[in-house]
């Protein structure tokens, strides 16, 4: 399931250079998540690590819109770094 950066954003770009598949950038008004690039961290982190960072609680959620399995996020983060190194 890709994460989703909610309205609560306050912009302040702890979580962007912290994403290990640069799937964090800043949007029209605050920043956003591209689903296809998010694995919740699976592959990198066991928690998402941008979750971590964020200093304003249940600002980055599940996106519902997103859901994967495990296996789908592993294939997806094997795609990722596979297709970077061409
Ligand atoms: S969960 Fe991980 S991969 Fe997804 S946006 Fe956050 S830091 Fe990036
Ligand atoms: S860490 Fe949280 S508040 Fe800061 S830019 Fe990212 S989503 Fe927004």
């Amino acid at each position: 399931m890709s994460l989703l950066i909610t309205k609560r954003c306050i912009n302040c770009d702890m979580c962007e250079p912290e994403c290990p598949n640069q799937a964090i950038s800043m949007g029209e008004i605050t920043y956003q998540i591209d689903s296809e690039r998010c694995t919740e961290c699976v592959g990198h982190y066991e928690t998402p690590t941008c979750q971590k960072v964020c200093p304003i609680p249940n600002t980055i959620i599940n996106d519902p819109q997103h859901t994967e399995s495990e296996d789908q996020l592993w294939d997806k983060f094997v795609q990722l770094h596979h297709s970077d190194k061409i």
